[in-house]
């Protein structure tokens, strides 16, 4: 599980994330859905160790800047970050090698196959199209069994088989026991996988809802968000 306590980011004069407290258990899949602006990315980047910010971030109990709690956490970027010169087989040995993983050519073969990447092995990351490069960066990120997994738009830039694996994959992990944190701003993206939605707006939460019979909101999550993002700024035009 990861646990976010009263977590603020400032850009500049820039409130991107104002006083946020949340945390995901294991086996559960939280969304964060959110316009264009929201502070979805501020707050994953935190997360993931890439930003200065005030307030605290546990992962498993462990502060998330540290090495034990990088180890367990993968983390899937906005705009997938490859290796202009590694092929695609050279950036999962690169992963298995900076993990220390042991026995994981299996896993990655499987991974590769599932992504429709296996006879691109041998490809330049500078060769890859983008939809490419974000399955490479899905399979680099879960490569070592995280136990936090934490998605930034996951679905922008995929194919429809790559957005069935990649669903397939987020229910996998759940039933594994990993706390799964998925934002996005296409809401038709989100179907009915996740357990918790957090609906974000300048930077705060405006909204939870949760997706069983403990939930107390008579709307679905679409009249909700909309409820409340409606007359705010763009959402699902870009
Ligand atoms: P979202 O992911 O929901 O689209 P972001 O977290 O990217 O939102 O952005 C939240 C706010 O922070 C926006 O106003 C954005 O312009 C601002 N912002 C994001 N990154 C930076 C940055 N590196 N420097 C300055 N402002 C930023």
């Amino acid at each position: 599980m990861f646990q976010v306590s009263h977590v603020s980011k400032q850009y500049g004069k820039t409130l991107a994330n104002n006083d946020i407290t949340f945390s995901v258990d294991d086996g559960q899949i939280a969304v964060l859905l959110g316009p264009n602006g929201a502070g979805k990315s501020t707050i994953i980047k935190c997360i993931a160790g890439l930003l200065r910010f005030q307030g605290e971030i546990t992962v498993c109990g462990m502060d998330n800047k540290s090495i034990d709690a990088k180890r367990i956490l993968g983390y899937i970027p906005e705009m997938p970050a490859v290796y202009d010169l590694l092929t695609v087989g050279e950036h999962l040995e690169f992963i298995a090698r900076a993990y220390e993983l042991e026995n994981w050519q299996q896993r990655a073969d499987e991974l590769l196959a599932r992504f429709e990447l296996t006879d691109k092995k041998d490809k330049l990351g500078k060769e890859l199209s983008k939809g490419m490069q974000q399955k490479l960066s899905i399979c680099c990120a879960i490569l070592h069994n995280p136990k936090v997994v934490i998605f930034d738009e996951p679905m922008v830039g995929l194919d429809p088989h790559a957005i069935k694996e990649l669903k397939k994959l987020f229910l996998e992990l759940r039933e594994e026991g990993a706390s799964i944190l998925i934002s996005t701003h296409m809401l038709d993206s989100v179907e009915d996988y996740w357990d918790i939605a957090h609906i974000m707006v300048s930077g705060m939460f405006a909204a939870t809802k949760l997706n069983n019979a403990q939930d107390t909101h008579e709307e679905s999550l679409e009249e909700l968000f909309f409820s409340i993002t409606e007359g705010q700024a763009p959402s699902q035009a870009e």
